[in-house]
């Protein structure tokens, strides 16, 4: 019974340590800058631009729905 008791303590200590470094710890989920951007070129005019603004088509990405309509292309899906 004692080293029960015990043991509840240290796995308090250690649940008890966990929960206060991973308060303290600040969380980086989304940086700003951090990580390489991937991108696209446009398939009409050539332009590069990052693949999260450009808008993608059936024959493949651009730099905006006037060059998507452009291309004579429309939503991919
Ligand atoms: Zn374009």
């Amino acid at each position: 019974m004692k080293y029960l008791f015990w043991l509840l303590i240290i796995l308090l200590a250690i649940w008890a340590f966990k929960r206060s470094r991973a308060g303290n710890a600040t969380p980086s989920q989304n940086p700003p800058t951090a990580g390489p951007t991937e991108m696209v070129t446009c398939a009409h005019c050539g332009i590069h631009l990052p693949v999260e603004e450009a808008v993608s088509g059936q024959k493949g990405a651009y730099c905006s729905t006037e060059h998507r309509t452009s291309a004579h292309d429309r939503n991919a899906g």
